[in-house]
């Protein structure tokens, strides 16, 4: 039997139809800009994004990372949350290789930092203060219970920036996912804010690769620094061959990762020992807490792993479900049900 892996939609794996791409895929030297399927694939990013252009990067670290080091100077001042994924997970580089200096708002469980927050973490210009320069939003929320930003937000906070001669990057990992639990397009969700980085390679299903858009003058620069970071690739058309394949087929699927989120949520959310906030599970990661006298986590995850069911747990007692497109909608009737089988032994 084959694991059902709720551990990260990271673990997809390319579909057959990008095989089929791949093999087949036109290829040149991209440092060069001489790719056709990379310049296909970065084409298609921008017109989907509503942006003068797009680049194409090994992952969605260099994306965020080449994205702040495009906005900022060294000793520039960016603002983000204390939850978001820049912050927390991405070794630090924005320090370490941008000397970005960061300022970090409480993000709330709906993944937004308060608009008051960031007004009054705005600097002002002052021999004392480093520079506010950049504003990042994370839209889906990965830490904040997987919650989408919705138009007005983002765009409450564009203006703010706009007003102190600051900028946005959205850190869109996952904004396909927000796109469909908010019901607005990726484009308008994006319109305001200069830059925007998204992932294939997680709901999307593609081997590898994110993208970065912007201003065609803003994506110039980023080619130099993607370059200077080691990311320059060569035959890349290899991977953006599955690239347009996500972007084209994938993305329309995202919407059954949602299904079956909420089917899932909806099923364990029932067991005594389970506490899981149904109204926020809106896109495809659920968080639940263990809570009961007789079960500890390590118990929970054997009897899993046995069954073949594979998640963390993030923090005690804290664990993380994510759907996504190798879990089908038979898989979650089986999970469901290992779930009830577990907790009425207990
Ligand atoms: C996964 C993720 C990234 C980074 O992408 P990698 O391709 O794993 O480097 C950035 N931001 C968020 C919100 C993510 O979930």
């Amino acid at each position: 039997m084959n694991i059902i892996d709720l551990r990260s939609d990271t673990v997809t794996l390319p579909t057959k139809e990008m095989h089929e791409a791949i093999s087949n895929a036109e290829l040149g030297d991209d440092v060069f800009q001489e790719d056709p399927t990379v310049n296909r694939l970065e084409k298609l990013a921008a017109e989907k994004f509503n942006k003068e252009a797009a680049i194409f990067l090994p992952s969605g670290t260099m994306a965020n990372l080449v994205a702040v080091l495009t906005h900022c100077q060294r000793g520039d001042e960016v603002i983000l949350g204390d939850q978001s994924h820049t912050f927390l997970y991405e070794a630090g580089g924005i320090s370490s290789f941008g000397g970005v200096h960061s300022r970090q708002l409480k993000n709330h469980d709906d993944g937004t930092m308060s608009i008051e927050d960031i007004k009054s973490a705005i600097r002002k210009k002052d021999v004392h203060f480093p520079p506010s320069r950049l504003i990042c939003l994370e839209n889906t929320h990965n830490r904040c219970l997987g919650m989408p930003l919705d138009i007005n937000y983002i765009n409450d906070v564009a203006d703010i920036a706009r007003n102190n001669n600051m900028s946005v990057h959205i850190d869109g990992a996952r904004i396909f996912n927000a796109a469909v639990a908010t019901g607005s397009s990726v484009s308008d969700l994006t319109k305001e804010v200069e830059s925007v980085s998204f992932c294939l390679s997680k709901g999307l299903s593609a081997p590898s690769g994110s993208l970065l858009c912007g201003e065609s003058s803003f994506i110039q620069r980023a080619r130099f620094n993607r370059k200077a970071l080691g990311g320059g690739m060569r035959q890349a058309g290899i991977l953006a061959a599955a690239g347009i394949v996500a972007l084209n087929v994938m993305s329309k699927k995202i919407v059954q990762d949602h299904q079956n989120a909420k089917k899932l949520a909806d099923g364990i959310s029932k067991i005594d020992g389970i506490n899981l906030e149904l109204e926020k599970t809106k896109t495809n990661i659920i968080y639940f807490m263990l809570d009961h006298p007789k079960v500890n986590s390590s118990a929970l995850l054997e009897f899993m792993e046995k069954k073949n069911i594979r998640f963390f747990e993030l923090a005690p007692n804290w664990f993380r479900l994510v759907t996504h497109s190798g879990i089908s909608n038979e898989s979650i009737d089986y999970v469901v049900n290992e779930f009830d089988h577990f907790f009425a032994k207990a």
